[in-house]
């Protein structure tokens, strides 16, 4: 039979918009379809405007923190309204990126949303389009959990177009766009609450860094409410009463959920093509990406696996060169970094010493140390670095870090990893000097041992 398209991808963000370009580059006819913004969550409502924003509130508290240098500044106010709108004109510049390069892969774009009417043949803005095969990479939207008062609050999507810095907000939730955008509104100015489930914020991540975090929230100003969790929202005059589990009130100007995201998958009809979800609304997908529909594959956050851009991305590159290439490019996803835009960053690699210790025993390495530029600003504000070592290979399966360029810095360890290294080829490195990243290389004592047989091995 004679389709449309060879392939169709739903979804113009991170993960469609690359495995559209490259199966076109490869010869296949294609044709996107996007509903809401080209360039996807990414571009629109995540990474992007929410690094921005991370910037312009680190510029506050560099202007604050340049006194210690001799100085004679005052920090001023900050202009919201003129902030957001540098980083609209950023981000319709991006767009344009997007619409350019997907145009000149020879893509057909359709500025529609998309439904299945059968595994082949899609309602398209209300026009019927068949393809052999079909990508869903429709990414994922933020959850409001439901109880009374939920839609009194913002969410993460809302929050790129305030009209104004709210004086005083409250984030529900503790995972990374609660931390990140903590930092965000208190590097600005605004008194922040941070209502966070588990005892310390960022479940899933390093104990110590968690731990490290929590004290750089405090000393940052915000005020942790931990171990508890929202039971209803009411309005109160122009602000918010917030109903904690532990029978306290908190008075607040802005709600913000951040308490997870969920799959965009109501409303594609994926049961008329066959497709299998959970019941989360994740697409059900085996190692090559391919749903229960052997034409059809899904990628990015829709099947809920690393949520990350950069995932995303390889995702949809691999589906692309394995469809229509004899040669593929390939990704390690054991290994991937990734780093929580707070104040300061955390990043981290491999696995925590808590999961390698389940494993195998570890030789873990720890250092703390105020960094240079704080002896002199006064901040407080301290750097962990930590090695998770597997003790029978000397291998560096974790690497974690709170610090001033945490992100930056664990590319590079990253790559390291990636390529198998061993704690010997840390310490046969020479270090650059003075920095912080030096301390990957000279962390010579063992902290401690921690693991299965950790009494043995030690
Ligand atoms: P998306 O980028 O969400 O793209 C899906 C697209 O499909 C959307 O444009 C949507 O409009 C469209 N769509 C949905 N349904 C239909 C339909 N039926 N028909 C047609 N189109 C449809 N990741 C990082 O790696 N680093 C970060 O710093 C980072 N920060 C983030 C900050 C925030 C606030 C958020 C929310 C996320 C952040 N992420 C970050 C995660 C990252 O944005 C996602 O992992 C990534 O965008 C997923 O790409 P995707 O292609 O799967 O989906
Ligand atoms: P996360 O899954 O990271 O965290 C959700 C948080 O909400 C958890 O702390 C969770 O608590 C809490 N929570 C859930 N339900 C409730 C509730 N009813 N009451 C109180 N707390 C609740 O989601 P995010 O929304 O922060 O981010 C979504 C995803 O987007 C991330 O997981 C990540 O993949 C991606 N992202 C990546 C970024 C980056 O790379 N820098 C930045 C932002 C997002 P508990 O731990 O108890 O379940």
């Amino acid at each position: 039979m004679a389709y449309d398209f060879d392939l169709f991808v739903i979804g113009g963000g991170s993960g469609g918009v690359r495995c559209a370009r490259i199966a076109a580059q490869h010869g296949a006819r294609v044709a996107v379809a996007e509903s809401t913004y080209w360039g996807g969550t990414c571009v629109n409502v995540g990474c992007v405007p929410k690094k921005l924003m991370v910037m312009a509130a680190d510029y506050g508290m560099q202007v604050q923190d340049s006194r210690g240098f001799g100085w004679d500044t005052q920090r001023g106010t900050h202009d919201w309204g003129a902030f957001i709108a540098a980083k609209d004109a950023e981000i319709a510049r991006l767009n344009a990126i997007y619409v350019k390069l997907l145009t000149g892969s020879g893509c057909t774009m359709f500025d529609a949303r998309a439904s299945f009417i059968d595994a082949h043949t899609l309602d398209v803005g209300g026009k019927r389009v068949t393809a052999d095969k079909i990508v869903i990479a429709v990414g994922g939207h933020p959850l409001r959990p439901s109880m009374p008062g939920c839609e009194l609050g913002i969410t993460s999507d809302e929050a790129f177009h305030l009209k104004e810095l709210p004086r005083r907000v409250m984030l529900i939730g503790a995972g990374y766009i609660a931390v990140e955008f903590a930092g965000i509104f208190a590097g600005l100015g605004s008194e922040v609450e941070l209502v966070c489930r588990p005892p310390l914020p960022l479940r899933g991540f390093d104990h110590d860094l968690r731990e490290a975090l929590a004290e750089a929230l405090t000393a940052q100003g915000v005020k942790l409410h931990c171990g508890t969790a929202p039971s209803k929202v009411e309005r109160e005059g122009d602000g918010y009463h917030v109903h904690l589990m532990d029978g306290t009130v908190r008075h607040t100007d802005l709600v913000f959920w951040a308490a997870g995201r969920r799959p965009n998958t109501k409303g594609l009809n994926l049961e008329a093509a066959g497709v299998r979800s959970t019941d989360s609304g994740a697409v059900v997908v085996n190692a090559e990406q391919q749903t229960s529909q052997p034409n059809i594959y899904a990628i990015g956050d829709v099947s809920n696996h690393m949520n990350l851009t950069p995932v995303a991305i390889a995702e949809g590159h691999i589906l692309a060169d394995k469809l229509y290439s004899p040669t593929h490019r390939t990704w390690n996803f054991d290994t991937v970094a990734t780093a929580v835009f707070s104040h300061p960053p955390m990043a981290t690699v491999g696995l925590t010493e808590e999961d390698a210790a389940a494993r195998y025993p570890v030789d873990v390495y720890m250092t703390k140390f105020t960094p240079m530029r704080h002896t002199m600003t006064g901040r407080h504000s301290r750097t962990v670095m930590k090695l998770v070592v597997e003790q029978s290979t000397q291998r560096v399966v974790g690497a974690h870090m709170l610090g001033d360029d945490a992100a930056e810095m664990m590319q590079g360890i990253s790559i390291a990893m990636n390529a198998g290294a061993t704690k010997a080829d840390f310490d046969r490195t020479i270090g650059i000097h003075p920095t912080a990243a030096e301390e990957w290389v000279t962390m010579r004592t063992r902290t401690r041992v921690a693991g299965v047989k950790a009494k043995a091995a030690e």
